[in-house]
């Protein structure tokens, strides 16, 4: 596997935002986002990842649990509207961005911009979401895209799916953390808890559990994995207790 030089570039950019590694939204897999809640916020689009996102690693099938949420995405959204940034060619039904620099390089962020200009109904950075299952390299990309914004107080006070969007300012950064196959345990454990530290330096579960809330399906789901009982734990200590 070749060495991603952007990813491992991409925790020094925690020493003056660690907010970037912050995802918007913590599911297990895609079954637990809700395509419907986020049509209605107003996304138009979505970037997925590939490897133990929507496929066993280096795989070219979508994991069959997933078929059902993966036909529902590609029917909200459009299958022209959804894209997956890889660095090979695979068939999952919707066009894949091949780029030469892996995520979370600017240049590859330039790629996906390009992309969804280009279509005949352009789609803004903030109008997408960017999913995937690993924090240095997917959710540093979406967050990389957002803009700052000075929000108005109207705005910053309504918890309406609409204002959510508007106060991200660029893509949604959804996180699963669920694993398909075990793959680079130790650096997703470092992950997990670096999210959970700089959520709570920060200050930012209240925040984050709004878009939990609306964006995300409450209710686990059946045939749960090691991944997703972990992420029903980390959702709980994470995103609603209020002390530990
Ligand atoms: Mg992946």
């Amino acid at each position: 596997m070749p060495l991603n030089i952007p990813g491992l570039l991409s925790p020094f950019q925690l020493l003056w935002n660690p907010r970037v590694i912050l995802p918007h939204v913590i599911i297990a897999d895609i079954r637990q986002l809700d395509f419907l809640a986020l049509q209605k916020a107003g996304y138009r689009g979505a970037i997925f990842d590939k490897d133990n996102c929507l496929t066993i690693p280096y795989k070219d099938s979508l994991v069959p649990e997933l078929q059902d949420a993966w036909k529902e995405c590609r029917e909200i959204f459009g299958e022209g509207n959804v894209l997956i940034a890889e660095s090979a060619s695979y068939h999952l039904s919707v066009p894949v961005l091949q780029h030469k620099s892996p995520k979370p390089a600017y240049s590859c962020i330039s790629g996906i911009r390009a992309y969804f200009s280009s279509l005949r109904n352009p789609i803004k950075d903030d109008e997408l979401v960017v999913v995937g299952d690993r924090i240095f390299t997917d959710v540093v990309m979406a967050n990389r895209m957002c803009r700052r914004v000075a929000l108005s107080a109207e705005v910053s006070k309504r918890g309406d799916a609409v204002s959510l969007r508007e106060r991200v300012n660029g893509p949604l950064a959804i996180w699963t953390n669920g694993v398909w196959q075990k793959e680079s345990m130790v650096m997703r454990y470092f992950e997990r808890h670096l999210v959970d530290a700089v959520c709570r330096w920060t200050d930012s579960r209240s925040h984050l559990a709004e878009f939990q809330k609306i964006f995300a399906k409450p209710v686990p789901l059946p045939n749960t994995s090691e991944g997703k009982k972990i992420s029903i734990k980390r959702l709980w200590s994470i995103l609603w207790k209020k002390e530990r």
